[in-house]
């Protein structure tokens, strides 16, 4: 039942915090109830004890719980039963859920994600649609539909204060040119590093049917220089590899350029902001309500979900010619995909939004803790993930998080991954590669290795305070 299971972390938490504290200075098993006392969570339980008890008596239905196991086993099978046993539990769902108290319970911030997103997505289309007119009879990179990625377009953005909604342009070659893409050395961090070369191509059978351009290969220069706009190894390159400064400080000119173009300038205010590798920038409404947002560039590989972009990489220093391959559009992809198919009052995306709010600090990364949490929803029975279950499933997050730092390996969640929905499309490499491992880092570093596992101590203690407090 979800309040044992509640009741269970608690103490689990309190007892292993003392635990520590008697490691450190010689056990007695006096001194572990002393310890276990002095927590202040102790006392915390003691005072919600009461309330959750009274909860606990109303409940009228046991909630059937789903194995709550990471296993990674679970049958489609499995699945389909647990979900079969969902549908017959609707009807008789309690008001008193326990799910329901942590709804309300739990400060969550207040956001208007969805109507934000789709605010901002309609001014980059804006901005898309002019950019073209403006960039017509140019050889600068083709701009395609902006894709909206990342925690905010996701559906889990901690904090209202510190979004940012970023979107992914995919740039395509213009006439004339093509873009190759060269797998580079796998360097400081473990992501895979592209370069863009750009190459001219022959457009002299192109040119004769439509007598639009002249053919970049084959013209005489001075024709080629008098009559036509340079091509793109010209202008956005450094020798012949497409350049990320140079593209983020083109975006930043067609930006302001396009803005007073724009029917939101009317009324709204544009603020440019810095940045080397992407074009940020901050917008505010008519009614003060401000949008920080982040355009960024990408080449799509082949037609997957998978760019090489000009996001930064965790590297000191990332080359202006390195495009590292981005996951961020498969990521939103896999989110989409599973928003259709979770429970109508699933609570996957308050999960992540959670643990997102009670990392800040910490070390660990909200990109690790999403990947857990894609490795999750995409392994525990669908059904498994309503509101009734949100402690089972944090619980749940802990401990795959637990085992990964114990093997010091967590795998990502799409290279090297044969579960990944065929709804998103990779590249054929993909399945077949080497599994990459995320906490590589963990294996050659001890002295890391031992920190993250204190980090994690910090963190179980925190999802213990934020469950007990709400905040
Ligand atoms: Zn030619």
């Amino acid at each position: 039942m979800a309040v044992i299971q509640f009741f269970t972390l608690l103490v689990q938490s309190i007892l292993w915090n003392a635990l520590q504290e008697l490691e450190q200075s010689g056990f007695a098993w006096g001194a572990l109830l002393f310890a276990a006392l002095r927590q202040w969570q102790f006392w915390a339980v003691a005072g919600v004890l009461l309330l959750l008890f009274a909860l606990c008596c109303r409940l009228r239905k046991r909630s059937q719980e789903v194995d709550s196991s990471s296993d990674e086993e679970s049958s489609s099978s499995d699945r389909e039963q647990v979900e079969e046993e969902a549908e017959e539990e609707d009807n008789s769902d309690s008001e008193d859920d326990l799910g329901r108290f942590f709804e309300e319970h739990i400060q969550w911030p207040v956001q208007n994600l969805a109507r934000d997103c789709q605010v901002v997505k309609d001014l980059i289309d804006n901005f898309i649609l002019v950019f073209r007119q403006l960039l017509s009879n140019s050889f600068f990179p083709v701009l395609d539909s902006s894709i909206g990625v990342g925690s905010a377009f996701e559906g889990w953005s901690p904090r209202e204060e510190d979004i940012i909604y970023r979107l992914l342009v995919p740039l395509k070659p213009p006439h004339g040119h093509a873009f190759h893409l060269e797998l580079g050395n796998r360097g400081e961090t473990p992501a895979r590093n592209f370069r863009v070369r750009v190459e001219l191509e022959c457009t002299c059978m192109r040119e004769q049917l439509a007598q639009e351009m002249l053919c970049f290969l084959h013209h005489p220069e001075e024709e080629l220089r008098r009559d036509q706009d340079p091509s793109l190894l010209h202008t956005l390159c450094t020798g012949s590899y497409l350049d990320v400064q140079k593209t983020a400080r083109w975006f930043y000119q067609l930006v302001q350029a396009a803005w007073v173009l724009l029917p939101q300038s009317s009324t709204w205010r544009l603020t440019m902001l810095p940045s080397r590798r992407s074009c940020k920038f901050r917008v505010t409404e008519g009614n003060n309500k401000t949008h920080i947002i982040e355009m960024m560039f990408g080449v799509q590989q082949g037609n997957s979900d998978i760019f090489v972009s000009s996001q930064n990489t965790e590297a000191i220093f990332t080359p202006s010619t390195t495009w590292p391959e981005s996951y961020a559009v498969a990521e939103a992809k896999f989110f989409r995909h599973m928003a259709g198919q979770v429970p109508h009052d699933s609570f996957h995306l308050r999960c992540l939004q959670a643990y997102a709010r009670i990392l800040v600090g910490i070390g660990f990364s909200t990109y690790t803790l999403k990947t857990v949490v894609m490795h999750l929803l995409n392994t525990i029975p669908l059904s498994g993930w309503r509101r009734r279950h949100f402690v089972l499933r944090m619980e749940d997050i802990m401990r795959y998080l637990r085992r990964c730092l114990e093997e010091k390996r967590l795998d990502h969640f799409f290279l090297g991954n044969e579960r990944v929905p065929e709804e998103i499309n990779l590249p054929p490499d993909f399945q077949t590669a080497e599994p990459l491992n995320l906490f590589q880092h963990l294996v050659q570093d001890p002295d890391a290795h031992a920190e993250a596992m204190r980090e994690y101590m910090d963190l179980q203690e925190r999802l213990t305070r934020l469950l007990i407090s709400g905040r």
